[in-house]
């Protein structure tokens, strides 16, 4: 066995991938995967879904078998935060002051919640949802509290509204911006989401900024609103986005912006470093108009980046050139996404979008670039295809539920 060992600073999805991945790959050095976290490496989608509503049980959330660690020779150190980097002498200094030497290094360190910048953030009550214990959290409150506040209209927030409303609080959702999900959808998809969510019993308050939190005996009681408004609350839950932990890079020199900059093979400005993950400002695969970095934040993009970086890692190289995918889960609407949407696309529907069954087909110079579909798995999986062999399509066909999209 080669001596320098891989060390992988995040024991989550990409980092487990890595270590997965290299392994299979024949990698045979030996491999050290530290993560912060008390829990063993899970599964974060549900944290916001089935976790809150109680249908998803703690058990199923592993992201791998018990023996997994051990069987693959991965040395997997829960509870130690990686605290300081050098590169020039391949060193990472541990929270417990202890050095560690490595041959490869790989920062799947992650995001954190976005704080919100206002007096009253940190009253009792206030939540954000990043870790399981975070969900615990919020799940516990939410047993004691009728009243919600979701502040943004995020995935997050809006899978999180579902979830509170679906074990009866009564939900306000506040964006500040004047539609949903303005980032990733277009207007039409917005207006049907907010939609969905006001004839599900949300309440959604769109364009407005958060002024405060505020209550008594230091309790948030309230969610004070830029026009004066106040939203009358016994729990609060933060979902305005998260950002990349790039501290250790940044404090060593590796190229930042955005996230740790790579190329698709995960490699950074710094020899011998790799990122991956959520944390991962990865070169993108060439498509028109289309954006030539990315950092996804999603668990398509966190595998298959660590993919192909154990590709490069285990000498065969061989980078990421899939479609993105992303899925969220809200009220008993499942949204898959296929692709990236860009202002400008041709917007064609295809099925009725008022009996919650149907998709969106993006259009860039006559090429199929971008899917977003609701409860339509199956179209969500030939979009993935469409998408990836870049099939030119007619947009009355494409709108026409007789014409059988699989003849493609
Ligand atoms: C509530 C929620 C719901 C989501 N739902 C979906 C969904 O439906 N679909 C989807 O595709 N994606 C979803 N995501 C996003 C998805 O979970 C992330 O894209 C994915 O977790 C990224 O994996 P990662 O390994 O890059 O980073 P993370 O999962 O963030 O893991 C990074 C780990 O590194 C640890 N760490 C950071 N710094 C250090 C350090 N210095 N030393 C040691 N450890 C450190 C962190 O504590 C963390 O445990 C959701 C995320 C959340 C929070």
């Amino acid at each position: 066995m080669n001596a320098s060992p891989l060390v992988i600073v995040g024991a989550s999805y990409a980092g487990t991938q890595l270590a997965a991945s290299a392994r299979e790959l024949g990698f045979d050095a030996p491999i050290v995967m530290l993560g912060d976290e008390r829990h063993a490496p899970y599964q974060r989608p549900p944290l916001s879904k089935g976790v809150l509503t109680g249908k998803t049980t703690l058990d199923s959330l592993p992201l791998r078998g018990a023996d997994f660690f051990d069987v693959q020779g991965i040395d997997l150190r829960l509870g130690h935060r990686a605290t300081a980097l050098n590169t020039g002498a391949q060193t990472l200094t541990l929270d417990d002051g202890s050095i560690l030497k490595y041959g490869t290094l790989a920062l799947a360190t992650g995001a954190r919640c976005r704080p919100l910048p206002v007096t009253g953030s940190d009253l009792e009550g206030v939540f954000n949802l990043r870790t399981l214990d975070d969900a615990l959290r919020v799940s516990d409150a939410l047993s004691k509290a009728t009243r919600a506040c979701v502040i943004g209209g995020g995935f997050i927030g809006l899978e999180v509204a579902s979830a509170l409303a679906a074990r009866g609080a009564s939900v306000t959702v506040v964006e500040s911006q004047p539609r949903l999900l303005a980032r990733s959808f277009p207007p039409l998809m917005s207006e049907y989401l907010a939609n969905a969510h006001r004839q599900r019993n949300v309440e959604l308050v769109l364009g407005r900024g958060v002024r405060a939190l505020s209550g008594a005996s230091g309790r948030v009681e309230h969610v004070e609103l830029d026009d004066g408004r106040r939203i009358d609350c016994d729990m609060v839950v933060l979902g305005i986005g998260v950002q990349p932990n790039v501290e250790l890079a940044q404090q060593a020199g590796v190229a930042c912006d955005n996230g740790i900059l790579t190329d698709a093979l995960g490699r950074t400005s710094a020899p011998n470093v790799i990122a991956v993950g959520d944390v991962a400002n990865t070169e993108a695969p060439t498509t028109p108009g289309g954006p030539a970095r990315m950092r996804l934040e999603s668990i398509q993009a966190a595998n298959d980046g660590a993919r192909a970086a154990a590709s490069a890692l285990a000498g065969k190289p061989q980078p990421f050139e899939g479609v993105p995918w992303f899925w969220s889960d809200q009220h008993n609407l499942k949204l898959q996404m296929a692709g990236l949407a860009m202002p400008g696309d041709e917007v064609i529907a295809r099925g009725d979008m008022q009996t919650d069954r149907f998709s969106l087909f993006y259009l860039r110079e006559g090429a199929v670039v971008a899917a977003h579909s609701v409860n339509r798995p199956a179209e969500h999986m030939l979009s993935r295809k469409l998408i990836a062999r870049r099939v030119r399509i007619d947009p009355q066909q494409l709108s026409d539920e007789s014409f059988d999209l699989k003849t493609l």
